[in-house]
């Protein structure tokens, strides 16, 4: 089976239903209906939608709010994510927490039980976020409640409006979204808005299937679209992140949308210090970016998180056993890049903006103050 593809467990063909909130199409517009199947046991479990062969399953959770503000999340836009985990599987990605936060809930609200809630956690307490991924339910309800927020948080001077960024913390194209397209909806609906700021983040080539309303929303609003993507290296791509696309196809991907006219770059993130943050590797992915023709690129060093490490330092360990004592030595008592090395980082990447013909965006070195000269080629941490 190749990712993307929902093998359907069962299907009750008298309750067709979606789960983005949208109404209810006859069952000839769905090529595979999604099956619902809940639990005997108790009326309040979660439904679970689909189910993989090799074991993920997609769970129905009700969303009564979709969009978070600066104010919920501390950071200076508001964000929206479609899903909760992500199959992709990348061993530093910092969204695991809040699928265990999300799992924690619905066990403290009845919705599953001791015995569901150790199955949801894993063995290790992270396998859950790529294996049982929540899919927001009644997802575009909720979006119509928060717009009223947003537009009010505005105010009527406050232009341009703060961005809303989608994908921060799980991807809205991971292989769900080809079977629930919930960010499909989601984007249908703000391309009916004028003057937005957008931001899209994402690893999956499946975007380009939303190319027609990208172009749509680009008409009224302004629109930025991330392709995130660490190295052209595909082994080593391989050895760090378990299912995401190959780097070509995202390329790919980026230079359909390119050609098409969306505005689209390259976002570099994580840098993984000693392993992708060589000269060697980012000129590669800049000069793959330039060919593929993106507006900009942008690149941050790994934040190692406590709900990343678990799943990162056992990878680090297995894959570069070299570097183990370095990464615990430079982020001991830290999520963060030591800042000596952000700085080195962000120094090395704006002469790589510069020199393939990039915007030169002032990044996180500059909010840390006085910049360092750039190490020529593995950053020191
Ligand atoms: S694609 Fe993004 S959300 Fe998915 S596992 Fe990787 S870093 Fe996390």
């Amino acid at each position: 089976m190749r990712l993307g593809e929902v093998r359907v467990v069962k299907h009750d063909a008298t309750t067709p239903r979606r789960y983005d909130g949208q109404s209810t199409p006859g069952p000839r517009q769905l090529a595979l209906p999604l099956a619902v199947v809940t639990s005997s046991r108790r009326c309040v479990a979660l439904p679970i939608l689909d189910e993989r062969l090799r074991g993920t399953k997609f769970v129905s959770l009700e969303a009564k709010s979709v969009l978070n503000s600066p104010l919920q999340t501390g950071v200076d836009f508001w964000s929206l994510n479609p899903y909760i985990g992500c199959e992709f599987g990348c061993t530093y990605c910092y969204a695991r927490y809040a699928h265990r936060y999300a799992v924690e809930r619905a066990h403290d609200a009845g919705r599953l039980s001791d015995e569901e809630f150790v199955e949801f956690r894993g063995p290790h307490g992270w396998e859950a976020f790529e294996q049982r991924v929540f899919v927001k339910h009644q997802l575009l309800g909720a979006l119509e409640g928060d717009l009223r927020r947003y537009w009010r948080s505005l105010g009527p001077t406050a232009r341009p409006a703060t961005p809303i960024v989608i994908g921060t913390a799980t991807d809205p194209y991971q292989p769900a979204e080809r079977r629930f397209r919930l960010t499909r909806g989601i984007l249908e609906r703000l391309a009916r808005c004028e003057g937005l700021n957008i931001g899209i983040i994402t690893k999956s080539p499946l975007i380009a299937r939303d190319t027609d309303v990208l172009l749509r929303l680009q008409e009224r609003s302004d629109l930025e679209v991330h392709i995130s993507l660490t190295t052209v290296d595909v082994a080593l791509i391989r050895q760090v992140e378990a299912r995401s696309p190959i780097p070509a196809v995202r390329l790919r991907a980026l230079k359909r949308l390119a050609d098409a006219g969306v505005r689209v770059g390259l976002i570099v993130a994580p840098v993984l210090p000693g392993i992708t943050d060589d000269l060697p590797h980012l000129e590669a992915l800049f000069q793959a970016a330039r060919e593929a023709g993106a507006r900009f690129v942008h690149a941050g060093p790994l934040r190692l998180y406590s709900a990343v490490r678990d799943r990162f330092l056992p990878m680090l360990e297995e894959q570069f056993p070299h570097l183990v004592a370095r990464y615990r030595r430079a982020y001991e008592g830290r999520s963060g890049a030591p800042r000596d090395y952000a700085r080195a980082l962000a120094a090395r990447i704006q002469k790589l903006q510069a020199r393939f013909g990039f915007p030169v965006k002032e990044g996180m070195a500059d909010r840390c103050g006085r910049r360092l000269a750039p190490a020529q080629q593995e950053l020191g941490l």
